[in-house]
C-alpha cells in the first residue's frame, strides 16, 4: 500500500538535483525550480523552505526536530508563506493547503464561481504586503509560489517590488513546468534549477513499488503522458477506468471508429486539462516514435498518422492554452474532438 509523500527523498529521480539544490540553495534569494509537470518539484522547493527555516541544518537539509521544522510540518510557520492557485492539479498535499490557506481566496464569492487556476493579483499583493514586514520569529522569510507561471501579468507586477527590494532576509523559491509564460521581469531576478524528469522505466518501477497494479494497465499509463506524481494519485483515487476508456477509444480498440461526441463524452469523464494532456502525449508519442523508425504504441486508431498527430499536437497545445485562459471548457473540447475526429482534412 503506498505511502503519503512528505518529502522529496521518497523520489529517486529527484535525488542528485535535491542533493545540490539542499547544499546550495539557500545562497540565492531568489530561486526558479523548473522541470516537467507532475515530478515532485513542490516537495523539493518545500524541503529547500524548511532547511532555510530550520535552526539546526545540515548538509542534508533541516534537522527534523527543531522547533521551526516542527512550526513547518504542522502547517503553521508564521514566516513561511506559501502562494499557489486554488486549483493546484499537483499536489493535494495537507501541510501545503494548510500553509497556502492565508492567500488562497476562501471567501463566500469563492463558492459562487468556478475555482481560479491562475494566482489573482489580489492574492499576490496580500503576500507582497506581508513579506513587507518583518520576519515574525526572527529569522528569515520564506515565500514559496507554485505554479508561478498563472501569476498573470498583474500579479507578477504585485510581486516586483518584494522581489527587488525584499525586506530583512526573505528567500523566493518560484516552482513552475511552463516557465516560458513567466515575464522576463520574473525570470531575470531569478536563479534557474532545472530538474530533470524520471524515464518511463523510472516512473514503472516507482509506481509499482507503491501500487498493486497490472502490466498492461501500467502501459496505458504510461502513455497518458501524465507526470508520476499524477499518476500515483489517480492509482490511489481509483481514477484509471476513465483514462484507459480514453486510451483504448483513441487506439481503436473498442471496434470504433472515433468520432467527436464519443471523444468529447470520454474526455469530458477525466477532466479537460487532463484529457488534453493525455491525447497530445499520444499525438506526440506517435510523432517521436515515427521519427526514431519504430512503430508508435499509440499509432493505431485515431493517432495512426504521422502528419495527423503532428497537426494535432499542436492543436491540443492551443485547446489547453484556451482552456488556460478561461475560455468556456465544453465549446473548447467539442471543438478539438470533431476536428480530431472528422474535421481534420481541413488545415
Ligand atoms: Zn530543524
Amino acid at each position: 500500500m503506498e505511502s503519503p509523500l512528505t518529502e522529496s527523498a521518497d523520489l529517486p529521480w529527484l535525488t542528485t538535483g535535491r542533493t545540490k539544490l539542499l547544499q546550495g540553495g539557500h545562497k540565492h534569494h531568489c530561486l526558479l525550480i523548473t522541470g516537467p509537470p507532475a515530478i515532485g518539484k513542490y516537495l523539493l522547493a518545500l524541503d529547500l523552505a524548511n532547511r532555510l527555516l530550520c535552526e539546526n541544518p545540515a548538509e542534508g537539509g533541516a534537522c527534523g526536530s527543531c522547533w521551526a521544522c516542527h512550526l513547518v510540518s504542522g502547517s503553521i510557520h508564521p514566516d513561511l508563506h506559501i502562494l499557489m492557485p486554488e486549483t493546484y492539479d499537483e499536489s493535494d498535499d495537507s501541510t501545503l493547503l494548510n500553509h497556502a490557506h492565508r492567500y488562497l481566496d476562501t471567501g463566500q464569492s469563492s463558492q459562487k464561481r468556478k475555482p481560479s487556476s491562475q494566482i489573482s493579483v489580489d492574492n499576490a499583493r496580500l503576500l507582497s504586503d506581508a513579506l513587507l514586514g518583518t520576519s515574525r520569529i526572527g529569522g528569515r522569510k520564506v515565500a514559496l509560489v507554485l505554479a508561478a507561471d498563472t501569476l498573470n501579468r498583474n500579479a507578477a507586477n504585485a510581486m516586483l517590488k518584494v522581489l527587488e527590494e525584499p525586506v530583512g532576509t526573505t528567500h523566493f523559491i518560484l516552482v513552475s513546468s511552463y516557465p516560458y509564460r513567466l515575464p522576463s521581469t520574473i525570470h531575470s531576478r531569478c536563479v534557474r534549477v532545472e530538474c530533470q524528469g524520471p524515464s518511463s522505466k523510472d516512473i514503472s518501477t516507482w509506481l509499482r513499488a507503491r501500487h498493486p497494479v497490472q502490466e498492461k494497465q501500467l502501459s496505458a499509463l504510461l502513455l497518458s503522458g501524465l507526470g508520476p506524481i499524477e499518476l500515483d494519485e489517480v492509482l490511489q483515487n481509483e481514477e484509471l477506468k476513465p483514462i484507459n476508456a480514453l486510451i483504448t477509444y483513441c487506439m481503436g480498440d473498442d471496434d470504433e471508429i472515433p468520432h467527436g461526441l464519443g471523444l468529447a463524452a470520454r474526455c469530458a469523464n477525466i477532466g479537460l486539462e487532463r484529457a488534453l494532456t493525455i491525447l497530445q502525449s499520444m499525438a506526440l508519442a506517435t510523432v517521436r516514435e515515427s521519427a526514431k523508425g519504430q512503430t508508435p504504441a499509440a499509432g493505431r486508431g485515431l493517432f495512426q498518422d504521422v502528419k495527423f498527430s503532428l497537426r494535432a499536437f499542436h492543436k491540443l497545445g492551443l485547446a489547453r492554452e484556451r482552456v488556460r485562459s478561461a475560455v468556456d471548457d465544453q465549446l473548447a473540447l467539442e471543438d478539438i474532438c470533431a476536428w480530431m475526429c472528422g474535421g481534420h482534412s481541413q488545415p
